[in-house]
């Protein structure tokens, strides 16, 4: 039999419930060109026709203008390719009502213009006791320009060779300071650097010195730094790029520096993400002493790094709000998680697929806490599942390790785990669903 007669017709397809969703939102016409466009590549045998459906589900157009929602089953917690920390419902909540018109730069007990995001401010200095004044930018790039241009434009920033970090693709720290008109006093070598280092290097030219946490790998073996808290105590202000923009200490992260230690050590600025430990969207921190924030808050680059409302919404709600997902995941043990993987495993072998479960490791990413390994549990499947996972509705993104797919659940919140199941319940071909174990192709 031609299986091209088992093409679905267009009013079936529209009937899905996931495409009629995509009717209400963007129109018939618009989501009957995707229709038929699935349905023209199964006469061209493209694609069998058992996926017309899944293959108009993986076109239909988005709301969000082209950022599809993925589900992040990689085992990686803070992964920037995928953006980082999702939101709370908290954070997600106060988008929502942000996004009208708002009092973010009105007092109302006054009804005069009032300073922009103040709410959010009172809640920096309400978890970050230590610091006197804290300013919010558009992300950790952003807070290090605006530092290095208000405080060592012209002059020198004084940083640790060991401490001239790469971040992600192509963003370097050193880089960034200098092409704000500073020059680098880089002070030590690759591995080591005392405080002597430091100390004679100092001197009228010096605007700060910089201390950069090496938030994506370690360096071991022949090596010495130095902490913050001898730092503080040079002739010189001191800023610490603690990356992660964890507030105060995290009993499963004990390497990973906190704005509250640094700022105690004697930091006179904290740097910091947003969207990385603090669980919270892409904005940038700037934690400390009165007279240093109020001067970066009054430089003019600061109103080209100001943040808009919805990132102050969600930010005050992540700092104000119940646990975020990041510090939900990293309070999961592995036997929640491993009851999580049998649950979805078993419902996977119901429907045909090859599941079983393993134990893994899961780390955090290039968010922070470099070489940390923490004991987590994933669904496992045969490789090639991988690929298919990953071109579903809604996308899962997976690790593929020793020719295994493994759905790792560390970064996963248990809240997505029933659409997880019923994603890969849907990557058996309907033919296979009767035979027990048939893989997933
Ligand atoms: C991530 C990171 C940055 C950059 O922060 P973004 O929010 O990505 O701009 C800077 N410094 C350190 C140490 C980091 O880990």
């Amino acid at each position: 039999m031609d299986e091209r007669r088992n093409i679905p017709a267009t009013d079936r397809v529209l009937s899905e419930p996931r495409i009629a969703a995509a009717v209400e939102r963007f129109g018939r016409q618009r989501v009957k060109r995707v229709v038929h466009d699935a349905q023209r590549r199964a006469r061209a045998r493209e694609i069998p026709a058992d996926q017309v459906i899944t293959e108009t589900a993986a076109n239909l157009p988005t709301a969000t203008g082209g950022l599809r929602p993925v589900l992040n089953a990689t085992g990686v917690l803070l992964h920037t390719n995928l953006g980082r920390a999702p939101l709370s419902d908290a954070a997600v909540l106060a988008l929502r009502e942000a996004a009208g018109t708002c009092d973010v730069e009105l007092d109302l007990h006054t009804g005069q213009r009032g300073r922009r995001g103040a709410s959010v401010t009172r809640g920096l200095l309400d978890a970050v006791p230590e610091a006197e004044s804290a300013h919010v930018v558009g992300n950790g790039a952003a807070a290090l320009t605006l530092a290095a241009t208000a405080l060592a434009a012209g002059r020198e920033i004084m940083l640790a060779r060991g401490e001239m970090v790469e971040i992600g693709a192509g963003f370097r720290i050193p880089d960034l300071l200098c092409s704000t008109g500073a020059r680098l006093r880089e002070v030590g070598t690759t591995n080591r650097v005392e405080l002597a280092d430091y100390r004679a290097a100092i001197g009228a030219e010096t605007g700060f010195v910089l201390k950069v946490h090496p938030s994506n790998f370690v360096i071991s073996g022949f090596t010495s730094s130095v902490a913050p808290g001898e730092l503080g105590a040079l002739d010189a202000p001191l800023v610490v790029d603690i990356g992660s923009g964890l507030l105060e200490p995290h009993p499963r992260l004990p390497d990973e520096p906190d704005a509250r230690g640094a700022l105690r050590a004697g930091a006179d600025l904290v740097v910091a993400s947003c969207d990385k430990l603090l669980g919270g969207p892409q904005a940038g921190l700037l934690l400390g002493k009165a007279a240093i924030v109020d001067k970066l808050r009054k430089h003019p680059l600061a109103r080209a790094l100001r943040p808009d409302k919805l990132t102050l919404a969600a930010l005050h709600a992540t700092l104000c709000g119940p646990p975020t997902p990041t510090a939900r995941a990293l309070e999961c043990s592995q036997r929640e998680l491993r009851a999580r993987a049998e649950r979805i495993a078993e419902s996977a072998r119901a429907a045909g697929v090859a599941a079983t479960t393993a134990d893994t490791t899961a780390g955090i990413g290039g968010g922070g806490a470099p070489g940390v390994k923490l004991p987590s549990a994933a669904v496992v499947l045969p490789e090639h599942c991988s690929e298919r996972l990953r071109h579903n509705v809604p996308p899962v993104l997976t690790r593929v390790e020793r020719g295994n797919c493994l759905v790792d659940l560390f970064a996963l919140e248990p809240e997505r785990d029933a659409e997880l199941t019923e994603t890969i319940r849907r990557s058996a071909p309907a033919t296979d669903s009767a035979v027990g174990g048939a893989s997933c192709t």
